[in-house]
C-alpha cells in the first residue's frame, strides 16, 4: 500500500477507536499526534527503514501450494478460517460468498517463505510485544493514561521511560505490517504478485487516488486542523470505498497477534486467488495478470476487493491495538 493510504488507515483506526469510546487511554495517546502519523505509519516503507535492501516486496507473506513434511500444519480448511476470521471482517463475508474456489483448493496446503526480516505476523507480533513493554515503562504522562499502574516504573531513571511520542510512533509503524497483510498481492507467491507486474502497483494506486491527498506525508505533517477534524476528515473517506464501520471493535479470536496476521495473510491469499483464479493463472506460471483486466473489467469484483482489504485493514488495526491495551488492564499479577 501507499504511504497516503498506510498514513489514512492508521488515523481512521483511531478514530475507530475514538468513536467506540471502550479504551478511551489509548485514544487519548494517539490522538494529539495523527497529523504525525504517517511517519509511523510509512516508517517501515522508508528506504533506509528496510533491512535487507529497499525491495519493493517487502512485508510478506506469499503463499504457494506446499508438498514437504507437516502439511497438516500448512492446511486451513475454508469453515475453520472463517471461524477464525470471525464475524466482523469483510473478508470473511467474501470469502464465504466466494465461488471461484474449490473444496479441493481449500484442502490443499500452501506456505510462505520469506526472506528473514520480511515475514509479516513475525513484524506484527514482536512489535506488538514490544510495545507492551514501552507502554508498561511509560514516563508519568504516558503512565497518566494506562488502564492501571506499574509501579516499578517510577523506580526507573525518567530518561529511559517511553515517553508519549514514542508509543505512539511504535503503534503507528505496527499499524503498516498489519494492513500490509491485508494486500492480497503480499500474501500470494507468484509472479503476477510481483510489485511492477501489472497488478500490484496498479491497485495499490487505485487505492490512493480515493483517498484525499490531506493524508500525504508532508500536507498531513503541516496541516493545521486540530486532531479531531483530522479524525473526522479520515471518517469522510469510508464512502469512497463503500464501507461502513460498526464502532464495535471485535476481540482478538485467536487473543495472539502473530496467529491473526496468519490468519488474516491466509486469507488474503485466498483473496489473490479469486482475483487471479489458479486455473487460469496457475501458481507455477509467470503470466502476468493485468489489473486492467482481472478488476478494472469487473467493477463488482473491484468494489468487493477494496471493502475486503480497506474496511479489514483500518478494522485489523484497531482490534490489535484494542487487544494489546485491554490486556494492559487484564494481566493482574
Ligand atoms: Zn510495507
Amino acid at each position: 500500500m501507499n504511504q497516503r493510504t498506510h498514513a489514512w488507515i492508521a488515523i481512521r483506526a483511531a478514530a475507530l477507536l475514538a468513536d467506540e469510546k471502550e479504551c478511551s487511554g489509548i485514544v487519548k495517546l494517539l490522538k494529539p499526534f495523527v497529523r504525525a502519523a504517517a511517519a509511523g505509519a510509512w516508517l517501515p516503507d522508508k528506504g533506509d527503514a528496510k533491512i535487507g535492501g529497499a525491495d519493493t516486496d517487502n512485508h510478506v507473506l506469499k503463499m504457494e501450494p506446499y508438498s514437504g513434511p507437516q502439511q497438516e500444519r500448512f492446511t486451513l480448511a475454508k469453515p475453520e478460517l472463517l471461524k477464525k476470521l470471525g464475524s466482523e471482517r469483510a473478508m470473511a463475508a467474501f470469502l464465504a460468498a466466494d465461488k471461484v474456489l474449490s473444496n479441493e483448493w481449500w484442502e490443499a496446503a500452501y506456505k510462505a517463505d520469506p526472506k528473514p526480516g520480511q515475514h509479516l505476523a513475525d513484524r506484527a507480533g514482536a512489535l506488538a510485544t514490544t510495545i507492551t513493554d514501552l507502554l508498561i515503562m511509560g514516563d508519568s504522562d504516558l503512565a497518566n493514561l494506562l488502564p492501571r499502574p506499574f509501579p516499578f516504573a517510577e523506580e526507573l531513571d525518567e530518561k529511559c521511560r517511553t515517553s508519549r511520542e514514542q508509543a505512539a510512533m511504535y503503534l503507528f509503524m505496527q499499524s503498516h505490517f498489519i494492513a500490509d497483510a491485508c494486500m492480497p498481492c503480499h500474501c500470494d507467491a507468484r509472479k503476477l504478485s510481483s510489485y511492477a507486474n501489472g497488478l500490484h502497483k496498479e491497485l495499490e494506486s487505485h487505492w490512493s487516488t480515493k483517498i484525499d491527498s490531506f493524508f500525504d506525508e508532508h500536507r498531513l505533517a503541516a496541516a493545521t486542523e486540530t486532531p479531531d477534524a483530522v479524525l473526522e476528515k479520515a471518517k469522510t473517506v469510508d464512502k469512497a470505498f463503500g464501507i461502513t464501520f460498526k464502532n464495535e471493535i471485535p476481540d482478538l479470536v485467536e487473543q495472539d497477534v502473530w496467529l491473526e496476521i496468519i490468519y488474516i495473510c491466509r486469507g488474503s491469499f485466498a483473496v489473490a486467488s479469486i482475483i487471479a483464479p489458479p486455473d487460469q493463472y496457475p501458481y507455477n506460471s509467470t503470466a502476468r495478470a493485468p489489473f486492467d483486466e482481472v478488476l478494472k473489467a469487473k467493477p463488482e469484483l473491484m468494489g468487493e476487493i477494496d471493502k475486503v482489504a480497506l474496511h479489514d485493514a483500518v478494522l485489523n488495526v484497531a482490534i490489535t491495538w484494542k487487544h494489546m491495551w485491554k490486556r494492559l488492564g487484564a494481566d493482574q499479577q
